[in-house]
């Protein structure tokens, strides 16, 4: 399973708020239109007028993680909850779960977007050491009709051929049946997945060299940055890199910078892209 990591910028749908999650929650996105897909959901979620966020969001190509685990949604939020999730969650149920969003895109595979998300919530179930009891449809939160095709007859027909009540039945099974007939090993951090951050500041492409701001880069890959101010001498996990100081802000080569960070890195001409990859995974 794979993961790709763009964190939301946008703080009207990531407050920062810490978070003990306690269960997860499944939704859908509720929109059919063609290039509805994880990217266009998460592109939404971003944009600084929405107040509405999910930890992940499932297509039939990719998973895409918007939020860290740890930090609060505004993905079951409402006026009045159930008395199951007052009881067993809290009283503003964002403050302990996990949001998940499966696109039904009419240009994807509804059955392709499926097993991501079986995977996603069998590995989330995994390294919390949770039961598939701990698995809520936005519907039993909030009484929404969310997901659609796990909550009404008629969109559980179209995707499934079976009622509701069956279809989400079937999903519990499929999970469990996923946990125990093939456990997958538990993905502990996210630097087993390949990671793409939206960075506040942009690469640099000088001389056909491209150069990536060290802090931020270092940072979300777990790096410790070190700076030593009288001798302007930068230190990545305790290795010395060149940089060049560009509006206040330390740039290094990106192969060197991904060298100290234990990556490699990739560049794609087509769209300018860099990509730092743990070294086992580099393929070419
Ligand atoms: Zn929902």
């Amino acid at each position: 399973m794979q993961i790709t990591e763009m964190l939301l910028t946008n703080k009207t749908a990531r407050p920062g708020i810490k978070i003990s999650p306690k269960a997860l929650v499944i939704h859908w996105t509720a929109n059919e239109n063609k290039g509805a897909n994880a990217r266009a959901n998460r592109s939404y979620f971003n944009q600084p007028t929405t107040e509405a966020s999910a930890h992940y969001i499932v297509d039939d190509k990719e998973i895409i993680r918007c939020l860290p685990e740890n930090e609060m949604g505004y993905h079951v939020g409402a006026k009045s909850y159930t008395p199951d999730a007052q009881k067993q969650l809290s009283v503003y149920p964002n403050n302990c779960t996990i949001g998940i969003e499966m696109c039904v895109n009419a240009d994807g595979s509804f059955q392709a977007m499926y097993h991501k998300t079986l995977e996603l919530v069998a590995d989330i179930l995994t390294r919390y050491k949770w039961g598939i009891e701990r698995i809520w449809r936005h519907h039993d939160i909030t009484g929404k009709n969310c997901p659609a095709f796990f909550t009404a007859d008629d969109c559980a027909h179209k995707y499934f051929g079976t009622g509701a009540a069956d279809a989400w039945n079937c999903f519990k099974q499929d999970i469990h049946n996923l946990l125990t007939s093939n456990p997958q090993k538990p993905q502990s951090h996210v630097d087993n997945c390949n990671i793409q951050v939206a960075l506040p500041a942009k690469g640099i492409l000088r001389a056909g060299v491209s150069y990536l701001p060290v802090r931020m880069v270092a940072e979300a890959l777990g790096g410790i940055v070190g700076w030593e101010a009288d001798t302007k001498r930068v230190t990545v996990n305790g290795q010395q890199l060149d940089v060049s100081i560009e509006n206040g802000i330390a740039y290094a080569a990106t192969r060197k910078l991904a060298a100290v960070l234990g990556r490699e890195a990739v560049w794609e001409q087509a769209t300018k892209t860099v990509t730092l990859v743990p070294k086992s995974q580099n393929t070419g």
